[in-house]
């Protein structure tokens, strides 16, 4: 076969994991190709709040936060009642610490603690963001780690097609698609970093039909390509059924309400001014909640306090400045702001405000903050898929496994285009498990075609 370059190591797509991987191989000098396929370095990353879990960081030691590798294990597979494979999950809880720790002192991208809410379902604040708290910031100051070095070459608008193997079935290259036509390009080991399926609708709706019917909300980019490619190649696929989805969308300004309005106190209301779930059971599962209520979707209500607490979130600062919600000085006004039934909203609230921290509502919640108090806020909000969680089915190392549960040699899977840590429905998400899958895989495999390229080096040599 011709071959239109060779480098050390291809990466196709350019999202988190994609340039974690690619950032972790080429301080180790390798040389990297990265591709990506839209005109941008931005992804799904570039569209959340940027918060990474992990576990025992020197930030977390300043703070005097207990956390271990143990307990965030135990946290993610609580969460997914133990769907998970536990040895990719503790695999991620123990390279969570030292690649916050890299990012911010090797990357130079300011981390620290986020210490506004607790996410539900973490037992200890083990969030890590860069100061505005976003995804774009963090890919922003990644793509700035990733031009200062020479020995990346990036490819923008640069589609990964196919995986090519030798007779033996190793992984030694792959097919390329851009505006000059297919290339071959040949590398010594290849991750696939394309993410999921979400922005694929037809896979969405063979896989997972229950969120078929929610608005997209991710990268339009994620069409399953890498997925599709690595089954090609004689890849196992699994929890292709898992998903994260977020109820908490607003629908006219199409920004992320984050969940700490809910977490901080707030409740959530359909059409008619009812409570109808857990609200902190998570965003994730939520999300069905909400499509089976009339015409799907609701408000999330809150007040003052919640509001300017917060305020130093990015996303939503800028719903605050667009006025993306209504206010009143009593329930009875909030109602008629949002057009909902008065008396059934009094009614919702009072019964809201009764409740008692630490013993379960109707709906099984038991975590209310502190009572809500006038002005009040009320946000309309739909509910969405933000990613696939199921993929290619990899070991601790990230490397992809075929239908025997044997490595497929040379070739990686990370974030949203491998399975996951959120077992097989949306319950199974815990918040950020999107971003530690992405970048904690990314890291992993890096360290891992480093330390196994320069192993054959060393073979080589003797
Ligand atoms: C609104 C929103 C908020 C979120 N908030 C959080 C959060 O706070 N914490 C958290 O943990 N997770 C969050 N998530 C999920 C998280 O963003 C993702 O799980 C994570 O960013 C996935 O990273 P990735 O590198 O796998 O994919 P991405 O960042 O999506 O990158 C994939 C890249 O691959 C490219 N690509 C696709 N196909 C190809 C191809 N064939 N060839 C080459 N390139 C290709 C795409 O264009 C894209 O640039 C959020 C998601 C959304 C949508």
């Amino acid at each position: 076969m011709e071959w239109d370059s060779e480098v050390d190591v291809i990466i196709a797509g350019g999202g988190g994991g994609g340039l974690i991987a690619a950032l972790t191989c080429a301080q180790a000098g390798l040389e990297i190709a990265l591709f990506e396929k839209t005109k941008h370095l931005l992804g799904n990353t570039a569209a959340s709040a940027g918060m990474i879990p992990a576990c025992s960081t020197g930030f977390q030691r300043q703070l005097g936060i207990d956390d271990s590798v143990e307990k965030m294990t135990a946290d993610i597979l609580m969460k997914n009642h133990n769907e998970s494979d536990p040895a990719l999950v503790r695999a991620l809880a123990t390279v969570s610490g030292e690649m916050v720790e890299w990012i911010n002192d090797s990357l130079q991208i300011e981390m620290s603690v986020v210490l506004e809410f607790k996410y539900p379902g973490h037992s200890a604040l083990r969030m890590h963001a860069p100061p505005s708290r976003s995804g774009l910031e963090l890919m922003k100051k990644l793509k700035r780690n990733v031009n200062r070095l020479e020995n990346i070459y990036l490819l923008l608008q640069s589609s990964l097609e196919k995986l090519i193997q030798d007779d033996n079935g190793h992984v030694i290259g792959i097919e390329v698609s851009s505006s000059e036509g297919t290339q071959y390009i040949k590398g010594k080991k290849v991750v696939i970093a394309t993410n999921g399926f979400g922005g694929n609708k037809e896979l969405v709706k063979q896989h997972i039909p229950e969120i078929a019917v929610a608005a997209y909300f991710g990268y339009e980019a994620n069409t399953g390509e890498g997925m599709e490619a690595g089954i090609a190649a004689g890849a196992a696929t699994k929890s292709l059924t898992a998903y994260q989805g977020h109820a908490g969308i607003n629908e006219n300004t199409g920004l992320l309400v984050t969940w700490g309005t809910i977490m901080m106190g707030g409740f959530y209301i359909n059409r008619l001014g009812e409570r109808f779930a857990n609200e902190t059971q998570g965003y994730s599962e939520f999300t069905c909640e909400v499509l089976k209520q009339p015409e799907q979707y609701g408000y999330i209500i809150y007040d003052e306090r919640i509001h300017r607490n917060l305020l130093p979130i990015e996303d939503y600062k800028r719903l605050a400045e667009m006025e993306a919600y209504k206010t009143a000085e009593t329930v009875e006004a909030l109602a008629q702001e949002i057009q909902v039934d008065v008396e059934r909203l009094s009614f919702t609230f009072m019964n809201y405000r009764h409740q008692q921290d630490g013993q379960a509502d109707a709906f099984g919640r038991k975590v209310f903050d502190e009572n809500l108090e006038a002005p009040f806020y009320a946000i309309k909000v739909i509910p969405a898929l933000f990613h696939t969680q199921g993929g290619l089915l990899i070991n601790q190392h990230a490397q992809v496994l075929d239908t025997n549960g044997c490595v497929i040699p040379n070739v990686y899977a990370v974030g949203g285009s491998a399975v996951g840590i959120s077992g097989n429905h949306a319950f199974g998400y815990l918040s950020s498990n999107g971003l530690l899958t992405a970048l904690g895989f990314g890291r992993i495999a890096g360290l891992h075609i480093v330390e196994s390229l320069t192993e054959e080096k060393r073979r080589a040599i003797l």
